[in-house]
């Protein structure tokens, strides 16, 4: 999938609504691992046709955060896979999957098909990490009722319980090694996805303060006029400058592997970890800096400030939230050997 276009569809979506645009960019990054460049063509094949019908909207859903926890899923190059708690186990030419998963986008109801982030082996490491896909009318499936949040409306989450489910084998996206290969390219493009999502709420926010600052009179001239507040606009077209140059960068980075080395390896991992903690701290930056300009306008349900606001704090927090991006850069710039 290419990065860049990825990233520009997205950010043009988060302007308008970031709920929205995690709903749709979730369905399909549920189905990168198995797409190119690591191609599984048969389940390709098996599943994609559907998500082009223009009879139905056809979900899919990753479902990676454990009920004990989703960084420990994610900590690929730290814990291996050591800690999930969501098992494959083989048996004849099925896997039988177990697992309660929280959170995966378009859950709750609306998936079809999830990939499933498991274990075929608890004890093992990096051979055992397994993503297969589980269609979600598979006896054993039960996706729960729709979480109440703080913002995100526009897409929808839940637990989902996996008893007993049984698959066919060639429901495993690769194999050993290779889904933990794979589960580092998704990594890898959902940081940068979530740096796009970042930079479209900032552009819709700036466009929010820029009309109001042109009209807004306070001690006799337009907000925008006072050398105080130029100051503050000026640092928000700086944070949204400076995220575009982060994002678009490791975005072309990722399009590129022949220059920049494959979307699955550790130093990819990290440099694209960089954009995720720099753009949303970015973003809470520019959001509370436009809040205070606007003052109660902004806090007002009656204006479209108040869900930004409310939409943007999830950013940082997804994905292992600020630690995780941490850890992974750590251990690959100063080779720092901690989980
Ligand atoms: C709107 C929304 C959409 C989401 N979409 C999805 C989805 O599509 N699929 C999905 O599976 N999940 C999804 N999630 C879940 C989300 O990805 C997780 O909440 C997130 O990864 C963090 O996991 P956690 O909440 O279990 O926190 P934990 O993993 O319990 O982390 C708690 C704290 O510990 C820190 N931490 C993590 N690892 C370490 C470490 N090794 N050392 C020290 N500190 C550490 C974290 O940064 C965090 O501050 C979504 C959540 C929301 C709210």
């Amino acid at each position: 999938m290419n990065a860049i276009m990825s990233a520009l569809c997205l950010e043009e979506i988060s302007r308008a609504d970031v709920g929205l645009a995690t709903a749709a960019s979730c369905s399909v990054w549920a189905m990168s691992p198995i797409m190119p460049p690591r191609e599984n063509r048969p389940l390709m094949e098996l599943f994609t046709p559907e998500f082009l019908s223009d009879e139905r909207w056809y979900v899919g859903s990753a479902a990676i955060t454990d009920g004990r926890g989703g960084s420990d899923v994610e900590n690929l190059d730290g814990t291996h896979g050591r800690h999930i708690a969501t098992t494959a186990k083989r048996s004849g030419d099925e896997w039988v999957v177990n697992g309660h998963k929280l959170w995966p986008t378009d859950s709750g109801g609306l998936a079809d098909v999830f990939s499933v982030f498991c274990t075929t082996d608890p004890e093992g490491g990096d051979e055992a990490f397994a993503i297969i896909y589980v269609p979600s009318d598979t006896p054993g499936v039960t996706q729960g009722g729709p979480y109440r949040k703080a913002g995100m409306s526009g897409e929808s989450n839940s637990d989902v319980w996996f008893d007993d489910v049984r698959v066919p084998v060639e429901y495993r996206a690769h194999g050993p090694y290779e889904d933990a290969l794979a589960a580092r390219a998704f990594i890898c493009s959902g940081n940068v996805g979530t740096g796009a999502q970042c930079i479209g709420v900032m552009r819709g926010v700036y466009e929010l303060v820029r009309d109001w600052c042109d009209t807004r009179v306070v001690g006799g001239k337009v907000l925008k006029e006072h050398t105080i507040t130029a100051g503050v606009l000026a640092d928000i077209v700086v944070s949204i400058e400076t995220s575009r140059a982060e994002t678009y960068l490791k975005a072309r980075m990722l399009d590129q592997p022949e220059v920049y080395g494959s979307r699955d390896n550790p130093e990819m991992l990290a440099r694209t970890r960089v954009t995720k903690p720099y753009v949303s701290d970015q973003l809470t930056s520019v959001v509370n800096k436009a809040m205070d300009l606007m003052g109660a306008y902004g806090y007002a349900r009656e204006g479209d400030l108040e869900k930004y606001w409310r939409d943007s704090k999830i950013l940082s927090l997804w994905m292992g939230g600020r630690a995780l991006p941490q850890l992974d850069i750590a251990r690959w710039f100063f080779d720092a050997q901690t989980y």
